[in-house]
């Protein structure tokens, strides 16, 4: 599956999302030999938002870039607000993952690129992807 347009919101993001779109990288060479983590929400966001960690930070960065963009002149959501503005998708079948959903998911130490977990089994062995350990 091609990468969609959803980075296109979040201009700001310079790097893999770039990458995708300009060098039409397919998901399969994207993610070959990937580095990945299990999260499991809503578990990981609640902890993302108590410590404001690098995951906070990203959905923060790109509730703001948003608001810059699409919303000028509304104010930012306040607290955990934030996080109804973010979502991603599984690279391989474009399954959408929210924070407040009750799913498992796998995702790069950067937070850019997302497998659902049945995805993460079949492609675990052809892609080489190695699961981090916590
Ligand atoms: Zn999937």
């Amino acid at each position: 599956m091609r990468i969609a347009s959803a980075f296109t919101m979040f201009p700001d993001f310079k790097g893999v999302e770039e990458r995708m779109i300009e060098e039409d990288i397919w998901t399969e060479e994207l993610l070959k030999g990937a580095k990945l983590k299990k999260i499991k929400f809503p578990e990981f966001w609640q902890a993302a938002f108590r410590d404001k960690n690098a995951f906070f930070q990203r959905v923060f960065r790109e509730t703001e870039n948003y608001f810059k963009e699409q919303r000028k002149g509304e104010a930012l959501p306040e607290g955990e607000e934030i996080r109804i503005f973010w979502h991603e998708h599984c690279l391989f079948c474009w399954e959408k993952f929210m924070t407040d959903m009750d799913t498992e998911c796998f995702c790069t130490e950067d937070y850019t690129l997302w497998s659902c977990r049945d995805c993460f089994e079949k492609y675990r062995e052809k892609l080489s992807l190695i699961l981090l350990e916590k």
